[in-house]
C-alpha cells in the first residue's frame, strides 16, 4: 500500500517537537509491513543541500502563494518529497516563526500550498507511484483532507493525526479565496471556527479517520478541559477517532550504542550510568551528590507544568537531590530556571537552548526525568527515559498515564513499576512525587529493579505501526 504522509516537520531534518520524531520513525516501522511511505514536507533552507541529489517529480503553477515543484530524494532511510517553493520557504527563521519570534504572516499560504500539493499528487500520482492513503499530521497538513473532499473524489482516503490540539492554525475568513476553498463550506459544520478558518478543525471534519497519539489523550480531547474548543467537533467524529501510542526510534535512542554518551550501558551494566552523570555534572557545574539527579528536557511552556516545578526546586534540593534542565521557550521560564541555578549552585544546573546530543547525555546520566505536564498528547521524553533506565516522574495525563506504571505497592510487589505518577500538577503534588522518588532511590535494590523493568518495557514502533497499518487497511476496504 502506498501512503503519502504530509507534515511540516520530520526528524532528523527539521524538528521543533515530538511530531518530527514520529514522522521520522514511523515510515521505517511501516516498511516491513509492506507499506511504501513517502513523506512530503516544505523545502526549508535546512533541506536545500538535499535538492540537487533529488529528482523533480512534479511541478505546480498555481499553488496558494505561487508556483512550486516537488523534488523526491532518499535520505536517512526515508523517501522525501520536498515542496520547493522559495517564495514561501526560503527564509531565515524557524518553521512557523520568523527571527522576531512571531508567526510568519503568510503561514496560511505556506501550509495551504503544502496541503494542496499533496492533494494534487493524490489525484495525478507521481511517476510509478500513486498514494492510496493520505496521512496528514497536525494543523499544518489539515487542509489536505479538505482539498481531497472538495474535489469530490472518494479516493484516496485520508487520516489526520493530532499531535497537539493546542495548535489549530486559525486565520481570518479573508484567506478562504486565496486558499481556493469553497465559500459554501464555510459554516459551523464545515471549515468555520467562530468566524475564522481553522486548518485543524477543517481537517477534523473532512478527514476519513482521526487519530491522536495516545488512547488516554483520545478520550481527554472529547472533554472541554482538554479539547481546547474542539471537543464538540471531536465528539461528532468520536466513531472515527482513535488513539495510537507513539513509539520511539530505538536505533537512535539505544543506550548500548549511543555516541552522545560518555559511556554506553545496558540493563546489566547500569553502574556505568555514573560516568554519564559525571559528564553532566562537569558540563553544568554540579557537585558530587548522594541523592538522585533529576533532569528536565523540554520546551519551556505552561503546557509542561514547569512554572509549578520551579516552585518545588527548594524542596528538591532539601531532599538532597540535584536538577539538570535543558530547555528553551518562554522567557519568564528561562529566567526562573536560570535564577534557580544561581540560587542553588552545584545543585541545580541549567542549559538554555536546544541541544540534541546533550539531551541524550542527560537521559544517559540522570536517575529520573521530571514531566509534570498539564496535558501531554503522548510525550516522548518519558519513553526515552524508560529505555535509558531514567525513571519518569510524570503527571497522570495523556500518553504519560498510558506509558508509566506507578511505583505503588501492588505494582512493586509484582515487579512492573517503571516510574512515579504524580497525584496532581500542584506544588504539593510535585513535591510529594520528588520525595517518593528520593525514598525509592535510597533503596538501591528496589531502584535497580525498577530500572530493569523500565528498560524491558517495549517502547519501539512495532505495535503502533501495526495499528496504523490496520487503520489504513480498514479505510481502503
Ligand atoms: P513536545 O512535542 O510537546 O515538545 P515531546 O515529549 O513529544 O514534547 O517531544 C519533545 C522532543 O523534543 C523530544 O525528542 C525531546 O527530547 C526534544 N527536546 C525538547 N526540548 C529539547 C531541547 N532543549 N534540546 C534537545 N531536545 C529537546
Amino acid at each position: 500500500m502506498n501512503v503519502l504522509m504530509v507534515t511540516s516537520e520530520c526528524a532528523p531534518f527539521v524538528k521543533t517537537g515530538g511530531l518530527a520524531d514520529v514522522v521520522g520513525a514511523l515510515p521505517g516501522a511501516l516498511a516491513p509491513l509492506g507499506l511504501d511511505v513517502r513523506v512530503m514536507l516544505p523545502a526549508y533552507p535546512g533541506l536545500f543541500p538535499l535538492l540537487p541529489q533529488g529528482e523533480e517529480v512534479a511541478r505546480f503553477d498555481d499553488l496558494p502563494g505561487g508556483p512550486g515543484r516537488l523534488v523526491q530524494v532518499q535520505a536517512q532511510g526515508l523517501v522525501l518529497l520536498l515542496l520547493d517553493a522559495p517564495q514561501l520557504y526560503d527564509r531565515a527563521g524557524k518553521p512557523y516563526t520568523g527571527p522576531d519570534g512571531r508567526d510568519w504572516a503568510d503561514n496560511h499560504l505556506r501550509f495551504g500550498a503544502l496541503a494542496q500539493a499533496a492533494a494534487r499528487i493524490c489525484f495525478d500520482g507521481l511517476p510509478g507511484w500513486k498514494p492510496e492513503v493520505l496521512h496528514a499530521h497536525d494543523w499544518q497538513a489539515g487542509l489536505a483532507p479538505v482539498y481531497l473532499k472538495q474535489a469530490g473524489r472518494a479516493v484516496p482516503k485520508s487520516v489526520l493525526t493530532i499531535h497537539n490540539i493546542a495548535f489549530q492554525g486559525r486565520f481570518g475568513p479573508q484567506v478562504l479565496g486565496e486558499l481556493g476553498l469553497r465559500d459554501d463550506w464555510f459554516h459551523a459544520d464545515g471549515l468555520e471556527y467562530y468566524g475564522d478558518l481553522s486548518f485543524l478543525k477543517a481537517g477534523l471534519v473532512y478527514a476519513d479517520a482521526v487519530t491522536t497519539v495516545s488512547p488516554t489523550y483520545a478520550r481527554e480531547i472529547l472533554t472541554p478541559e482538554f479539547g481546547m474548543g474542539l471537543e464538540g467537533v471531536l465528539q461528532a467524529r468520536a466513531a472515527d477517532l482513535s488513539g495510537i501510542l507513539n513509539g520511539i526510534d530505538t536505533g537512535a535512542w539505544n543506550p548500548s550504542a549511543d555516541e552522545a554518551l560518555a559511556r554506553t550501558f545496558d540493563a546489566k551494566t547500569l553502574a556505568r550510568k555514573a560516568e554519564n552523570r559525571a559528564e553532566i555534572a562537569a558540563r553544568l557545574g554540579l557537585e558530587r551528590g548522594e541523592g538522585p539527579l533529576f533532569c528536565v528536557i523540554s520546551r519551556l511552556t505552561g503546557q509542561k507544568g514547569l512554572d509549578t516545578l520551579a516552585e518545588a526546586i527548594p524542596h528538591l534540593v532539601a531532599e538532597g537531590a540535584q536538577l539538570a534542565l535543558l530547555g528553551s521557550g518562554e522567557p519568564a521560564l528561562e529566567e526562573a530556571y536560570t535564577r534557580a541555578a544561581q540560587q542553588f549552585p552545584g545543585r541545580v544546573g541549567v542549559q538554555i537552548g536546544y541541544d540534541e546530543a546533550f539531551s541524550h547525555l542527560l537521559q544517559g546520566g540522570s536517575d529520573a526525568i521530571l514531566i509534570p505536564s498539564r496535558f501531554e498528547p503522548c510525550g516522548l521524553t518519558q519513553l526515552y527515559g524508560l529505555r535509558y533506565g531514567t525513571l519518569p516522574v510524570v503527571a497522570r495525563t495523556g500518553g504519560l498515564a498510558d506509558t508509566v506504571i506507578d511505583a505503588n505497592a501492588a505494582a512493586l510487589a509484582v515487579g512492573v513499576a517503571t516510574g512515579f505518577v504524580l497525584d496532581s500538577v500542584s506544588r504539593q503534588g510535585i513535591e510529594a512525587g520528588i520525595s517518593r522518588t528520593c525514598a525509592a532511590y535510597a533503596d538501591r535494590k528496589l531502584w535497580q529493579g525498577m530500572q530493569r523493568a523500565a528498560m524491558r518495557q517495549p517502547v519501539g514502533w512495532e505495535t503502533s505501526a501495526r495499528a496504523y497499518a490496520d487503520l489504513y487497511a480498514t479505510l481502503q476496504a
